[in-house]
């Protein structure tokens, strides 16, 4: 028998599907591998009964090992605090439900729809806006997408499909390349945009292929990623949007505003430059949209406004990413502006 040298490195497609695979799950095991004291074991396991707790290993490279304010475990570490609900918090603060076209189909805003293409993420953010998001009503298989497709074809005024999720990078490159073919048919669309985690979170998720997907349609691909902290974009997760970048997309960040992670102007000049030293764009800072069990990351409004005020002495007007929060039935991201937004 001929024993062929066989490579033990996973091709690259498998890769980031391992990621996932042995991504942590298990509340006990981030307490241990963070080395957190024992306090923080049983208000984990109990928040993560509300939201599962999920980060992929190579987010968790990034975190400090024994800091309990690690602004990147800050965002995954469940905690007692989501419990408490206040009067104002939503399970729908942002109108989803009531901007359903189709099944998995969104439109809020002219000219550009929304599909989620996937219920699925490679990490949990604890503030997620989507966490209470009825997922299961959406489409799974092709064929359920249609009647998507259907109102995309017959309304000529749609110009850009903005894959969402979820995280549409979830899905397997066959998956993409095929939802990418019915878009590419509609002869009115003209860009494509992917709102992603994935190239933060699981940065091996950039594959040659997946590049070659989103850049050899006639439409123009643009990737919105969303990276709160500059400790995000490291070694792997700066070549992954360098990938992007080269391959010809637009790369462009958005960000929360999010308590004790970066609501200063260090962090936030900080996270602004590391984007633009990589060609990423700073695009929107969201305020937190009120959902129920986010209450203990919302920053005050005018704080937020203070915030980008020290960031335009800063940094060139392009690295200062709009401020802005969505507001249910309202045609567009509303800028935050001093007077205009009920004070919090
Ligand atoms: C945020 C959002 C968009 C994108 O808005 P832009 O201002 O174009 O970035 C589009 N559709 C829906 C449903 C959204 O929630
Ligand atoms: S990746 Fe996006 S959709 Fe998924 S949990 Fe985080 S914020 Fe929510």
């Amino acid at each position: 028998m001929i024993v062929t040298e066989t490579s033990t490195e996973p091709a690259a497609s498998e890769s980031w599907q391992h990621g996932l695979a042995t991504a942590v799950r298990d509340p006990d095991e981030l307490v241990d591998l963070l080395q957190l004291s024992d306090e923080w074991r049983e208000p984990a396991r109990r928040a993560a009964r509300l939201f599962p707790l999920l980060v992929p290993r190579s987010f968790l490279q990034r975190m400090e090992s024994g800091n309990p304010l690690d602004p990147l475990l800050l965002q995954v570490l469940p905690l007692e605090v989501e419990e408490i609900v206040p009067a104002d918090f939503l399970l729908d603060a942002v109108g989803d439900q009531d901007a359903k076209r189709a099944p998995g189909l969104l439109q809020k805003y002219a000219g550009r729809a929304l599909m989620i293409a996937t219920g699925a993420c490679a990490v949990h953010c604890r503030y997620c806006f989507r966490r209470h998001y009825a997922y299961g009503e959406d489409p799974k298989r092709l064929a359920d997408w249609e009647p998507a497709f259907q109102v995309l074809r017959e309304d000529e005024s749609i110009h850009e499909l903005i894959l969402s999720g979820g995280d549409p990078l979830m899905l397997t490159d066959r998956r993409l390349g095929e939802l990418c073919l019915q878009l590419q048919a509609i002869p009115h669309l003209r860009r494509l945009r992917v709102h992603t985690r994935l190239p933060i979170v699981l940065p091996e998720r950039v594959t040659p292929s997946l590049l070659e997907l989103l850049t050899a349609g006639p439409l123009t691909p643009i990737v919105v990623v969303h990276s709160n902290h500059p400790q995000e974009l490291s070694g792997s997760c700066s070549d992954a949007l360098r990938r992007l970048i080269r391959a010809g997309c637009t790369v462009l960040n958005q960000a929360v505003l999010l308590r004790g992670i970066n609501d200063d102007v260090e962090t936030l000049a900080e996270l602004s430059e590391r984007l633009v030293d990589l060609g990423v764009l700073p695009y929107y800072l969201h305020q937190l949209d009120r959902v129920i069990g986010t209450a203990h990351f919302e920053v005050p409004e005018a704080r937020g406004l203070e915030l980008i005020a020290a960031l335009r002495p800063r940094l060139p007007g392009y690295a200062i990413p709009q401020f802005v929060r969505e507001v249910a039935g309202a045609p567009h991201k509303v800028p935050v502006t001093d007077g205009l937004m009920p004070s919090l």
